[in-house]
């Protein structure tokens, strides 16, 4: 088992190198192909060169942020994230991917339909990583659910998590196949795997993403009675809201005047304004700031020392 884990680590490292080669010849290609697309966009031939680019890019990036990970390279910063609404952005990106395949798709929150939901779920994650853990998860499930099936993505909460989980009506898993799954390059049937060109990265990458951010994975599955994928995560406190731009003024007049302007622009969300130093320090303090504004001279303080 030793020399095992030599090879695997060569095996490791020599993806790492191949995928970063991968990745600029990919991009070059996937930058002229976009355009053309946008100029001949009804050509079908430019649809699937481009589609099958994307696919391909993916998974490189997909092969690169495991490698990354797993010599301890990146380190996610957790921050609160409402699982309710990301859910509910994961499911307007599914929703088409679904309808077109012919498979039923069905969105839940604490055992109800999502829409009846409205309260926030704070759990403890990175945006980033959150993504890719539910992508792999739908993504999955949507290779494996044959037509007429039906995929639930949902999360409840349990003790001090909050499980998210994805539900589909495919072949199911034996489990036998269940102890590899989460392993890297494992595939639990080749037939299947060939037939849907898959690398046995993704569930390893979901595995290493959710134990870095504190939480725990694991499917329920038996063939025949479909799978779900779930993962748990520590559950957090309210997220502050985002203020996008602190205005700092010592002057009620330019206050006004740049505070509508910035209204005016339509393109801003939250906007805070501060007349002095203090102030401006307490909100940074409390609450993440996108943007700072500040006059260079501030009541008795001053804007640049502030900015620093
Ligand atoms: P890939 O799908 O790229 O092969 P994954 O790590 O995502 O890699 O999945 C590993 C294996 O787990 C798949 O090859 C497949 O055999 C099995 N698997 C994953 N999700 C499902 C699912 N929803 N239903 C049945 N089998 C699945």
């Amino acid at each position: 088992s030793a020399q095992l884990k030599v090879i695997d680590q060569e095996k490791t490292h020599f993806f790492q190198n191949i995928s970063h080669e991968l990745r600029t010849p990919l991009t070059l290609m996937l930058n002229p192909l976009e355009d053309a697309s946008g100029d001949y966009g009804q050509d079908e031939r430019i649809t699937v060169a481009l589609r099958n680019s994307k696919r391909l890019l993916r998974l490189v990036n997909q092969l690169l942020d495991f490698q990354k990970l797993d010599a301890g390279k990146k380190e996610l910063v957790l921050v609160p994230i409402d699982l309710r609404a990301f859910i509910e952005m994961c499911a307007d990106y599914f929703e088409s991917a679904c309808a077109a395949k012919g498979v039923n798709f069905l969105v839940s929150c604490d055992g109800q339909l999502l829409e009846s939901m409205t309260q926030p779920i704070w759990v403890n994650a990175e945006l980033d990583a959150l993504e890719k853990v539910t992508f792999n998860f739908l993504s999955n499930a949507l290779k494996y659910t044959p037509h007429g099936g039906d995929i639930e993505l949902g999360m409840f909460r349990v003790g001090d998590h909050v499980r998210l989980f994805v539900a589909d009506t495919g072949p199911g898993i034996s489990e036998e196949g269940q102890t590899k799954l989460f392993e890297v390059f494992s595939q639990v049937d080749e037939t299947t795997t060939r037939a849907h060109e898959g690398t046995g990265l993704g569930l390893a990458l979901v595995k290493s993403l959710v134990e870095e951010m504190g939480g725990q994975v694991g499917v329920e599955s038996a063939p025949g009675e479909g799978s779900s994928f779930w993962a748990d995560l520590p559950m957090g406190e309210a997220a502050k809201p985002l203020i996008d731009v602190l205005l700092v003024e010592g002057g009620e007049a330019s206050l006004a005047s740049v505070g509508a302007a910035i209204e005016a622009s339509g393109r801003v969300g939250l906007v805070v304004t501060a007349t002095s130093e203090e102030e401006a320090l307490g909100f940074l303090e409390e609450q993440p700031v996108r943007c700072v504004v500040a006059d260079h001279q501030i009541g008795g303080g001053d804007g640049l020392s502030l900015l620093e």
